[in-house]
């Protein structure tokens, strides 16, 4: 499947990329790499060049990283290693230690870097894929009345496609996403959120499983891979619909999916970036399953639920906002019949 954002060799299916990912970030017996203190400033602006294997020490990478930035004016010579930015690792996964990069691994989240200084990192620093400028928000968030797009940061150079491993009780999702455009989430050995849906997911619990604000589809997904037969996912934000619908694809294999079903492309739904009516994405159809992406407003989801009862899980970015979290639900049980809860 070729990269919707930059042509090349981006996605791969899961049992591919989880039948390397052991060896991934691991060095071969050549591999060397310098420690680095992060909180300095490295003591000259030299690096040492990728081993012959092509992969290179996460450290050595920074040091590359800041020459270009300090070169380039973006970074002072005595700002510590870590004013550079944040590795977004592809794929991201829990490592138990520091990694040895391939080429086009890491996606460069970073406060100061310039288009100008974004254009050489990708051209001149062989791990890095992508540089997004890091606007200080939380990308994805979109305001709960759907008045406005959601806020995100910026892509100056390269792809800010990137996949990370989520461990579930029922084994391991890919779930790729746009880092620029959507929240990003650590990966962790095991998610409270991924737990508190499992605990709810049954054997012959026939119910319609509905994940509201799906984001890239971790939870809607996990209810599938766990035997959930129905599942319904759907988020306002263009970029989650449909990564939440790539990542359907990319998974389909595990979740027995015989055929999945493309129905938009990420342009064209880029086009009315937050939706409120829902619009079909993406359908993954199997023996036993039947999987659906929509964009839209999550209390106009009821048009495509119908009387069915549903187990629905409310994942908000702001579920701090209780006198919102309360009105969403009291909209949502005018509506829909069953249970929905908040992991
Ligand atoms: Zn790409
Ligand atoms: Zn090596």
């Amino acid at each position: 499947m070729d990269c919707p954002v930059c042509g090349k060799g981006c996605i791969h299916d899961a049992p591919a990329l989880l039948a390397g990912l052991s060896a991934h970030f691991s060095p071969c017996p050549d591999c060397t790499g310098r420690l680095l203190d992060k909180r300095r400033p490295p003591a000259d602006l030299s690096y040492l060049a990728p081993c012959t294997c092509g992969k290179r020490f996460i450290d050595e990478v920074f040091a590359h990283i800041y020459t270009v930035m300090v070169e380039e004016g973006d970074l002072p010579s005595t700002a510590p290693l870590l004013a550079s930015g944040v590795p977004l690792l592809d794929p991201a996964t829990v490592l138990r230690r520091a990694p040895f990069l391939p080429a086009r691994s890491l996606v460069l989240l970073s406060r100061y870097v310039t288009d100008h200084s974004a254009k050489r990192l990708v051209r001149e620093v062989p791990e890095v894929k992508g540089a997004i400028l890091d606007r200080q928000v939380i990308p994805g968030a979109v305001d709960p009345d759907l008045n406005r797009p959601a806020t995100h940061h910026r892509v100056l150079a390269g792809c800010d496609v990137g996949a990370s491993v989520v461990p579930t009780p029922a084994g391991p999702l890919v779930l790729y996403r746009q880092h620029s455009l959507m929240h990003i989430e650590v990966p962790r050995p095991e998610s409270p959120k991924v737990r508190a849906v499992a605990s709810r997911c049954r054997a012959g619990d026939d119910r319609l499983f509905v994940d509201a604000c799906c984001g890239p589809g971790t939870l809607g997904l996990t209810a599938a891979l766990l035997g959930t037969p129905a599942v319904v996912m759907n988020d306002a934000w263009y970029a989650a619909a449909y990564w939440a619908g790539c990542n359907l694809r990319v998974n389909r294999m595990a979740l027995g999916l015989s055929s999945v079903s493309s129905e938009v492309t990420l342009s064209e739904l880029a086009e009315t970036p937050v939706r409120r009516d829902p619009l079909l994405v993406a359908e993954g159809v199997g023996d036993r399953h039947q999987i659906s992406v929509y964009q839209g407003d999550l209390l106009r989801l009821h048009q495509v639920i119908g009387p069915r009862p549903v187990l629905a899980v409310l994942d908000l970015f702001q579920k701090e906002d209780l006198h919102q979290t309360r009105r969403i639900l009291s909209e949502w049980n005018a509506h829909v019949r069953g249970e929905i809860f908040i992991p």
